[in-house]
């Protein structure tokens, strides 16, 4: 692969101690660019501004698609890269529904192999903290008819991220809208594409003027099923059964979510994919049923929730405390993806 280094890398002017999210960026990041038909060869470029024609399509009618995971510093020094494959697998499936042009699996893989291997010093050793992997792909024709863009951009671009919850699981407080919903099936909710997450935005406004966190999402048809909560998946533990909404046309695939999925089965736990009211949810809390409740996704992990705002009714989970079974997944979903504990899925790329 083409590499061209930067003349001055950025990597002393971070602090690797104090690090947020997603506002620092490592030096180099990966391009390719789709021309007549096909994904040109690919190259690492400095991480650098884009200079972009105001008409760029994509930026008045968003066909774009995204990724975000994650790379970890183990304690020998490699690094760890967590499920890549079920992510190239999932930015495919966004490319079909927004008609980008898939990216084949090689290209992905070497891609992120070859700018963080570059990049390795930018993956930092602080425990908790690490690398997050931010693929995207843009339509770039110019032009201001809507249509299916000719061209395309794919950049990979990294930023060194700190642990998400600076004081440790703090459980969330969530709140259902009565007004707003996320996704319709046989709209773009299973895809990974900005225009979700624009149409998020003012409900989770809302919603933290009003002291709550994140918005539960209902379903769009009859305002009942749970389907996800803000940027997360989410998880219910009802008596001894593990309960998340199935994946029917409205719910991203998360990858959190399908590994907390196989570690709960594989420990012999009771997990179901099905559909869920937040009627039934109210009830098992109120027959004291309902023991824990948790978001999952690439950026928190496992994100407990402490309270559910439903119309009138308020609910508080586990005393509002991070519960057993959360912290237990939480610890081993860390545990694999820090190299602490034994990867017995494969699910981390190692280089
Ligand atoms: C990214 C995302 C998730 C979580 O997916 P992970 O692969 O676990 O990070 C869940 N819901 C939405 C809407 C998302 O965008």
């Amino acid at each position: 692969m083409k590499i061209v280094k930067t003349p001055k890398s950025r990597l002393h002017e971070t602090d690797f101690d104090n690090l947020g999210f997603g506002d620092v960026f490592s030096d180099h990041m990966f391009s390719m660019v789709y021309d007549n038909g096909a994904w040109l060869p690919p190259e690492i470029i400095p991480f650098d501004n884009l200079s972009i024609s105001p008409a760029l399509s994509s930026l008045h009618y968003g066909q774009i698609i995204f990724e975000g995971l994650k790379a970890f510093r183990a304690h020998d020094g490699s690094i760890n890269i967590f499920r890549p494959e079920k992510h190239h697998e999932r930015l495919n499936k966004s490319c079909r529904r927004l008609c980008i042009p898939e990216v084949d699996g090689e290209t992905f893989l070497n891609g992120i192999k070859e700018l963080i291997t570059l990049d390795k010093d930018w993956v930092p050793r602080k425990r908790g903290y690490s690398l997050y992997i931010r693929p995207f792909i843009y339509g770039a024709d110019v032009y201001l008819g809507v249509k299916v863009s000719d061209t395309y951009r794919f950049l990979i671009i990294t930023s060194p991220v700190g642990a998400y919850y600076k004081e440790g699981l703090n459980p969330v407080r969530l709140i259902t809208s009565g007004e707003y919903v996320r996704a319709v099936k046989g709209g773009v909710g299973t895809a990974k594409t900005p225009g979700n997450y624009a149409a998020s935005l003012l409900p989770a406004y809302e919603a933290n003027k009003k002291g709550f966190t994140q918005v539960l999402w209902l379903d769009a048809l009859e305002r009942k099923y749970i389907e996800e909560v803000g940027t997360m998946n989410i998880f219910f533990l009802i008596d001894d059964e593990l309960i998340t909404p199935p994946l029917e046309g409205t719910i991203l695939a998360g990858v959190t979510r399908d590994t907390v999925i196989h570690l709960a089965r594989d420990w012999g736990m009771k997990v179901n994919e099905r559909r869920l009211t937040i009627d039934e949810v109210l009830s098992a809390a109120r027959g004291n049923r309902l023991k824990e409740v948790f978001g999952t996704g690439t950026a928190a992990v496992i994100s407990p929730v402490g309270e559910i705002q439903h119309e009138q009714t308020l609910i508080t989970i586990n005393d509002g405390r991070i519960g057993s079974v959360s912290q237990k997944l939480y610890d081993e979903i860390t545990g694999i993806q820090y190299g602490e504990k034994e990867d017995r899925f494969g699910w981390c790329y190692t280089i």
